[in-house]
């Protein structure tokens, strides 16, 4: 019998705001532990929240362009459970009516958008051995977060990695998260069920906690399966827990079952009126909003002619497409900017580990680079040597083919007198070309480019070379 995986994400992300969504402290990642702090997010007796509209913008944005209803009233709840790194005993989050509702990216539903409060962070030391210290680190508590619960429409482990990633880049296109897994803003919790193929009933559901990378969340959605799938092929049944992602193990392990769940008794946050948002401020913040990664991939097809691989390669961060519209105004050629962008570009960037937020060079300048080579002044590949010497040196490309002597050698009666130096030195290989070994005839125009130090076009060098050759 086979099975079909379904699978859904609760993914939790940090909102991009100066403060916390009750106080007024930092959220600066990395200060020392316990400075960010004051009464309302150590949780003291008395402390009352205060809601950072900001926050709620961020997390309306983010619903906007995942296609979600934004309701005009919501509420905050509290979600009661016991943990050191939660001082008030409760976390404020959104139960029964979240701020919005019933979006789709991809073909995947969206269930609901909420906003909620991050919990501190504990620090253990010393384990497993009996010296073992746990601190705890509350300037993360209060960070805001929105929690992005997708319908179980996914149908793989690749399909649910594939979405998360399209999921972080939208969110850090929109700029209202930093996609920064490593330091915690992105996180992803996955519930995966199986059941026989063609069935329509869900299998009984495992819920694999805390997943901080898209290989983590593939690979341990990937083991998950597997499990449920040997569990239930062997006549055997799921149970519905929790279970962690062991990556040294590379597996899951069961953290707590159905009958050890939290009752989080939810009820309505006193301390917090309702969050009303109304379509005036929904419809500045819709205004506002860049133009979502989608529909600036179907301009870049429609308007610059791209095909759709590069217009698809070039939507996958803002930054970089705004580089690619700049170059383009700078007077590029939109697909030659393209080719320049995803191929000497990136290839650079990659090298010198930068990205596009700080590329080695303006857009201007490369517009400039490429005018050159697109009007015949320099070669493709003299085009590369200038490029480099642009990064390196800081100067135009213009300063430095005039100053480096690099022009095209795109002079007929110069490339005829070096086409007739190179056949005269190479007897053999021209005797074998003329006897039919076909083969040589790149190995002659190889001398040729050599003998410029690659300056002559290689277009007219070939066409003289043919003729020298045939007459
Ligand atoms: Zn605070």
């Amino acid at each position: 019998m086979s099975f079909e995986p379904v699978i859904g994400l609760e993914i939790h992300a940090q909102l991009l705001t100066a403060s916390k969504i009750f106080c007024s402290c930092s959220t600066a990642f990395g200060a020392p532990p316990n400075t960010h702090v004051c009464p309302v997010c150590l949780g003291l007796p008395g402390a009352l929240p205060v809601l950072n509209r900001a926050a709620v913008d961020d997390a309306i944005c983010a619903a906007l362009a995942l296609g979600c209803a934004i309701h005009e009233r919501s509420i905050f709840a509290r979600k009661n459970y016991f943990y050191p790194d939660l001082p008030k005993g409760y976390q404020i989050s959104q139960y029964e009516q979240p701020l919005a509702t019933d979006g789709e990216m991809d073909g995947v539903g969206i269930i609901r958008v909420h906003l909620e409060e991050d919990a501190g962070k504990s620090l253990h030391e010393g384990f497993p051995d009996s010296s073992r210290k746990t601190y705890v680190d509350y300037n993360r508590s209060g960070v805001p977060l929105i929690e992005i619960v997708t319908r179980p429409d996914l149908r793989s482990a690749a399909d649910a990695a594939e979405f998360f990633s399209r999921l972080r880049a939208l969110l850090v296109w929109l700029g209202v998260n930093d996609g920064n897994m490593e330091e915690g803003s992105l996180r992803c919790d996955a519930n995966v069920s199986v059941r026989p193929a063609g069935s329509e009933k869900l299998g009984t559901k495992a819920e694999v906690k805390n997943l901080n990378s898209f290989r983590f969340l593939q690979k341990a959605l990937e083991h998950e399966i597997a499990r449920q799938v040997d569990l239930v092929g062997d006549g055997g049944r799921v149970v519905q827990e929790t279970r962690l992602w062991d990556s040294a193990a590379g597996r899951t392990v069961s953290m707590r079952s159905k009958e050890e769940a939290h009752d989080y008794r939810y009820f309505p946050e006193p301390d917090l009126p309702p969050v009303v948002v109304d379509a005036a401020r929904i419809q500045s913040i819709r205004a506002a909003m860049p133009e979502l990664p989608d529909a600036r991939r179907r301009r870049f097809v429609e308007h610059y002619a791209l095909p759709e691989y590069d217009a698809v390669q070039l939507t996958q961060a803002r930054s970089l497409a705004d580089y690619f519209e700049a170059t383009v105004a700078a007077g590029a050629p939109p697909k030659l900017a393209s080719n320049w962008i995803m191929g000497e570009l990136a290839r650079k960037m990659k090298e010198d580990g930068r990205t596009i937020e700080g590329p080695p060079l303006t857009p201007a300048r490369l517009a400039g680079l490429i005018a050159l080579v697109n009007a015949g002044t320099i070669s493709g590949s003299i085009g590369k040597d200038v490029f480099e010497r642009m990064i390196a040196s800081g100067r135009s490309a213009e300063e430095i083919v005039v100053a480096d002597g690099l022009t095209q050698i795109d002079d007929e009666s110069r490339i005829v007198g070096l086409i007739a130096d190179v056949l005269a030195k190479n007897g053999d290989a021209v005797a074998q070309y003329r006897g039919g070994k076909m083969s040589t005839f790149g190995f002659l125009v190889g001398q040729v480019m050599k003998a410029t130090a690659g300056k002559a076009n290689p277009k007219r060098v070939n066409e003289l070379l043919r003729r020298a050759l045939e007459t």
